[in-house]
């Protein structure tokens, strides 16, 4: 039952992710709102949003972010390796850092031990 009502909302978030893509270039407004509509809908039914859809939004402005066109890409090297977008509607900055962080936090030493070594 339960399995049922995340699938028809994951398809409608496809949905409305097309249609925001689609109206993007004519319409910005709808878009955002298409936008909002999905995110809405990933938060009432506990969906996590794939990480392809959301990498292209602003999470302020709810816009759809387009390379080139209403976003910055940058990448970083300060501290660690990371890419930043900017929104260039709202200003907001995302970070999305490049490398994975393991589950367990590594100390000071910085050589490359084996997972195995921080098994207890
Ligand atoms: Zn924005």
């Amino acid at each position: 039952m339960k399995s049922t009502v995340k699938q028809i909302a994951k398809q409608r978030i496809r949905i409305l992710f097309h249609q925001a893509q689609r109206v993007h270039k004519s319409n910005p407004q709808l878009s955002r709102r298409y936008i909002a509509t999905a995110r809405k809908i990933a938060m009432a039914t506990k969906i996590r949003l794939p990480t392809v859809y959301r990498r292209q939004i602003c999470r302020k402005c709810n816009t759809l972010l387009v390379p080139g066109d209403n976003c910055r890409v940058r990448i970083k090297q300060k501290r660690e390796p990371h890419v930043v977008i900017t929104c260039l509607n709202c200003g907001r900055k995302t970070r999305i850092m490049l490398r994975k962080k393991k589950e367990t936090m590594k100390f000071e030493s910085n050589n490359q031990s084996n997972e195995a070594s921080y098994q207890v």
